[in-house]
C-alpha cells in the first residue's frame, strides 16, 4: 500500500517518438538541411514545486486527514504514503509563512531559476483561496496572494493541484467526501472531471491568477490520462481561453524524458503538453524524506540524474514538494542551493542550459513539432499556429553571411555564449538562427 501515494513513478503510456528532435526539412540535393534545435541550443531546466498552498502546510493536513480516514475505513492496514510521518506531526508547523515564500521566490529570481509553483485552491478543505481560511489571520492569505503574484509568478507558472490535494470535494455542498483525489481519482469519473478541473482553475481566476496548466496531486487522472488531458484542455479554454496549456502528471526516472503533445488540432493552434519530471523529490518532500543533492548532481558534476539527462539534451525537470523547503530547518532549500551551485559549475558560461517555465517548454515543443517548414534555395518558410520565443533553427551545410527574418536582419554573433533571440552565428559549415516565432507565416533568407 506504500506504493499507493508515491505517484507517477512510471509512465502509463509510451512517450512520444524519439527525443523530440522534431521538425526538419530537406530541400533538393545540394540545398541546406534545416532542423529545429533546443531553444538557443540550450537544454531546458525547470523546477517544479508541488504542494505549495497559500497559508497552510499541506503535509501536516494530509497526514492528519489520512490517519483519520484510515482509522475509520481500514483500521487494520498499515499507514501509507506520508502518513508514516504521523509521529512527527508535532514537529511540523501547520502553516508556512508568506514571508518565507517571498524570501524563497526572491532567491529563485536572483538565481534565474524558473519552473512551476502549485497554488492549491481549496487546500485540504481548510479554506477557499477566494474566500479565506477560517482560523488563520486574514492578512496571511492577503500576503500570500501578493507574494505569489508579484514575486513568484514572474519565474514560475502558477497552477492548481486539483482542489484540495486531500479528499475529493462534492461541488454541490463544498463538503469533503470520503474519496481521495490521489486515491480513487487516479481512475477518475470522466463525467465529473471537466467541472472539477474548471472549478479549480476558476478559484484561481477569482483571485486574479489565470493559470497556464494544472498539476496532478499524486497520480490523479493517471488511469484515464487521455480523457484527463482532454478535460484540462477544455477547462483551460473555458476559464482562461488558453488553447495551449500543460499538465504535470508523469515522472520518468530512468529513460529520457520527452514532452508529449496531446489532442492536437494543428489548424486551430490547439494542443496540450504533458510536462514530465525527470527524477524523484530528493529535496526532502515533507521535510523528513530523502534529501540529497548528489542524487540530482554529484559534487563531481558527472554522477546523478541531471547530468545524464542534460548529456542527452532532454528537458531536465526537477520536482520538489514545498513543505521541505521550510520545514525541518529548511532542509530542502539547502539542497536546492547546493544543486543550483553545482548546475552553475556544470555550465559556467551558460552556454549549455536554459531555465524555463513549464508553459514555455510546452509551447516550445508545440512550435518545434507542429510547425510546417519548407526549404527552397536560400529561402526557408515556416507556417505555424504555435508561436514561441527563442525559436532556433540549424542550417546544415551552409555558412551564411546574412540571415533575415521577414526582411529584418538577425545580428551576427561570434559564439554560442552570445547566442540570443534575434541573432545568428556560424560554426564550421553550420548556421544557427534564433528569433521569436509568431503565428502565421515566416520567411527566412540565408545568404
Ligand atoms: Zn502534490
Amino acid at each position: 500500500m506504500q506504493e499507493r501515494f508515491t505517484r507517477r513513478h512510471f509512465l502509463g503510456t509510451a512517450v512520444g517518438a524519439g527525443l523530440g528532435l522534431g521538425l526538419s526539412a530537406k530541400g533538393r540535393a545540394g540545398e541546406p538541411r534545416v532542423s529545429v534545435c533546443n531553444p538557443l541550443r540550450r537544454t531546458p531546466l525547470s523546477l517544479i514545486i508541488d504542494d505549495s498552498c497559500p497559508v497552510i502546510n499541506k503535509a501536516y493536513y494530509w497526514i492528519k486527514q489520512r490517519h483519520d480516514w484510515r482509522l475509520k475505513h481500514e483500521p487494520n492496514s498499515p499507514p501509507d504514503g506520508w502518513e508514516v510521518h504521523y509521529d512527527k506531526l508535532d514537529k511540523m508547523p501547520n502553516a508556512i509563512p508568506a514571508a518565507f515564500a517571498a524570501e524563497w521566490g526572491e532567491w529563485c529570481g536572483e538565481q534565474g531559476v524558473r519552473g512551476k509553483f502549485s497554488m492549491v485552491p481549496f487546500p485540504a478543505g481548510v479554506g477557499r483561496i477566494d474566500q479565506g481560511f477560517p482560523g488563520f489571520p486574514e492578512q496571511e492569505l492577503k500576503d500570500w496572494l501578493r507574494v505569489t503574484k508579484e514575486i513568484i509568478w514572474k519565474n514560475f507558472d502558477l497552477t492548481p493541484e486539483m482542489l484540495t490535494h486531500t479528499r475529493v470535494v462534492d461541488l454541490k455542498t463544498w463538503k469533503l467526501t470520503e474519496q481521495w483525489e490521489q486515491g480513487e481519482w487516479v481512475d477518475p469519473p470522466v463525467d465529473l472531471l471537466t467541472e472539477y478541473i474548471t472549478t479549480a482553475m476558476q478559484l484561481l481566476k477569482n483571485v486574479g491568477i489565470a493559470c497556464d496548466g494544472v498539476t496532478s496531486p499524486g497520480a490523479f487522472g493517471k488511469r484515464k490520462e487521455i480523457a484527463y488531458a482532454r478535460a484540462v484542455l477544455d477547462a483551460a479554454l473555458a476559464v482562461n481561453n488558453n488553447p495551449r496549456p500543460f499538465y504535470f502528471l508523469n515522472m520518468e526516472m530512468e529513460k529520457m524524458p520527452d514532452v508529449p503533445l496531446r489532442h492536437v488540432e494543428k489548424a486551430k493552434g490547439i494542443a496540450i503538453a504533458s510536462i514530465i519530471g525527470c527524477g524523484g523529490d530528493w529535496f526532502g518532500a515533507t521535510g523528513y524524506d530523502t534529501s540529497n543533492p548528489d542524487l540530482f548532481i554529484a559534487a563531481d558534476l558527472q554522477a546523478g540524474r541531471l547530468p545524464a539527462v542534460l548529456a542527452k539534451e532532454c528537458p531536465a525537470i526537477l520536482v520538489g514538494h514545498w513543505p521541505c523547503f521550510y520545514v525541518n530547518d529548511r532542509i530542502g532549500f539547502k539542497v536546492l542551493k547546493e544543486v543550483k551551485k553545482r548546475l552553475d559549475a556544470y555550465d559556467p558560461d551558460k552556454t549549455k542550459t536554459i531555465w524555463m517555465k513549464n508553459s514555455e517548454i510546452g509551447r516550445y515543443w508545440m512550435a518545434r513539432e507542429l510547425s510546417d517548414l519548407s526549404v527552397n534555395g536560400a529561402e526557408c518558410r515556416i507556417s505555424t499556429k504555435f508561436p514561441t520565443d527563442n525559436f532556433t533553427l540549424a542550417f546544415r551545410d551552409r555558412a551564411a553571411k546574412r540571415v533575415q527574418v521577414n526582411g529584418t536582419d538577425l545580428r551576427l554573433v561570434q559564439s554560442q555564449r552570445d547566442f540570443r533571440s534575434g541573432t545568428f552565428f556560424v560554426a564550421g559549415k553550420e548556421t544557427f538562427a534564433a528569433f521569436d516565432l509568431k503565428a502565421g507565416d515566416t520567411t527566412l533568407l540565408t545568404t
